[in-house]
């Protein structure tokens, strides 16, 4: 414990230059919407969360509306969270106590919160810490348990001891932002089973307690691609993703289900889902299936501009996240992706970002399109041909099919031959060669990016911001 004291006033530093503006990734307004969000955070991804929260939070305003709300209907609308009914009563237990006790205001003492009922340490630190700023403790999730483990910062399992540790080690100034910024680094980099030590900032201090050397070290060479198992061709979904809506189906944002749901109903597609979820048992598959469809869910059907198509996910640990060509925050970008910022920034001038995380183009309207959204870890192409080319392809046909028209960005000769779904005369096709390095020479000056711009302009639609905002920036991203 006295070398990982020692070394953390560099972990503390470091942190603060990777993670400057660390928050939490739940959207909220007011001190309730956060104390809701973390209940429902529970067992949950934020991003989760985050599609429930914006239609809960209209039809229940206030503590009181919540407190009154219907509990069946109430369970409905959090149902995607997981776990609903229990989370429901949670909530509602909160709201009628919020009601009785403090006018239906959240408290802002830790005395308070943790006596209301259901409420721990942890969610009164989410809430005190990051609504009020009030640094009444350090968050402990279970991000922020392994990685204090991992590091040697404490030997402690149970949350409330590591708490204790941390706030004896670090100081009370940095509370606020130490826990958030912790549980970004174990999402995103110190994950549960692949920790991606030979990138980590702190992989020259830490002890790496617990990982095992095979977790540390780099992943394997890629290997053949994998013949689907009989069992994998039989399988179907498991009972657990029928009872939670349909297995891959069920995951489709409600605005592409609506274009997309004959297609849902085809025999391939239910083989698709049986084939995914036996890899899923029998192996690690990326992206996670909560980030499968995160390219439809950032760009909504009717908010498409430009659409990129990308080929496979990325197969190494913790780099696929459901965008094409777009790792997660903390993650070196790969090849091709280092070759579009240059050329981004040979063509607009676009600052190279300090990150290769492209959900900023998602939300501003370019659809990050894989033909195949799911892969076997560190076996390229090991899901193609088994229902997702066919799935992509219908997306492209409903895009083709929308009257307002867009650009498709057609980069290498694999996504060129797409093109026979468009109709060029009411839709733009900017084909160019591929980012990867080994076409990279015939990329770079090919100004894909302005020229996706004028075409936008003379389809009379605004053209694309293609500025990636740096992590930390404080951006609407
Ligand atoms: S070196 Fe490895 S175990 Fe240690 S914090 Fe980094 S990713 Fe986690």
């Amino acid at each position: 414990m006295a070398a990982a004291s020692e070394a953390l006033s560099t972990i503390l530093h470091r942190l603060k230059q990777t993670h400057p503006n660390a928050r939490y990734e739940l959207n909220w307004e007011n001190p309730l919407q956060l104390l809701v969000a973390t209940i429902l955070a529970a067992q949950a991804t934020d991003e989760r969360v985050n599609q429930v929260t914006p239609k809960l939070f209209a039809r229940y305003p206030d503590a009181r509306a919540f407190a009154e709300a219907d509990l069946a209907e109430l369970e409905e609308l959090v149902r995607p969270t997981g776990f609903y009914r229990k989370k429901a009563k949670a909530v509602q237990d909160v709201c009628k106590e919020l009601v009785a006790r403090f006018d239906g205001q959240v408290p802002r003492t830790m005395e308070e919160m943790v006596a209301l009922p259901g409420v721990a340490r942890k969610t009164a630190n989410v809430v005190l810490n990051t609504a009020f700023d009030v640094p009444t403790g350090v968050i402990v999730d279970t991000h922020v348990a392994r990685v204090s483990q991992r590091l040697g910062l404490t030997r402690q399992t149970q949350s409330e001891r590591i708490e204790r540790d941390l706030m004896e080690m670090v100081p009370r100034d940095e509370w606020v932002r130490f826990g958030p910024a912790l549980v970004l680094h174990g999402r995103y980099l110190c994950t549960a089973n692949a920790p991606r030590c030979p990138e980590c900032l702190f992989n020259d201090l830490c002890p790496r307690i617990g990982v095992t050397d095979a977790a540390a070290a780099p992943p394997p060479p890629a290997r053949t691609r994998p013949m689907p198992s009989a069992a994998a061709k039989k399988a179907k979904p498991s009972p657990a993703s029928k009872k939670a809506g349909g297995g891959l189906r069920a995951l489709v944002p409600p605005d592409w289900q609506a274009v997309l749901a004959g297609e849902l109903e085809k025999p391939y597609f239910q083989e698709l889902e049986a084939f995914v979820s036996a890899e899923r048992q029998a192996h690690q598959v990326f992206p996670p299936e909560e980030d499968v469809f995160n390219a439809l869910r950032f760009t909504p059907y009717d908010r498409v501009e430009v659409l990129l198509l990308g080929q496979d996910p990325y197969h190494d640990d913790g780099q696929a996240h459901g965008l094409c060509f777009s790792v997660r925050p903390g993650i070196k970008p790969p090849p091709s992706l280092v070759n579009i910022f240059k050329e981004l920034h040979t063509d607009l001038g676009c600052r190279i970002p300090n990150h290769g995380h492209l959900t900023a183009w998602a939300k501003r309207g370019v659809l990050l399109l894989n033909a195949v959204l799911t892969v076997r870890a560190h076996e390229p192409n090991s899901h193609k041909n088994q229902g997702w080319e066919t799935f992509t392809d219908a997306v492209i046909r409903a895009l083709n099919a929308r009257k307002q028209p867009l650009v498709f960005l057609l980069w290498g000769a694999y996504a060129q031959k797409k093109e026979q779904l468009i109709d060029t005369s009411r839709h733009r096709v900017i084909a160019t060669a591929h980012p990867s390095p080994l076409s990279a020479k015939k990329f770079f000056g090919s100004k894909p990016f302005s020229q996706a711009n004028q075409a936008l302009a003379e389809l009379k639609q605004k053209p694309i911001d293609w500025q990636i905002p740096n992590l930390g920036d404080e951006t609407d991203d």
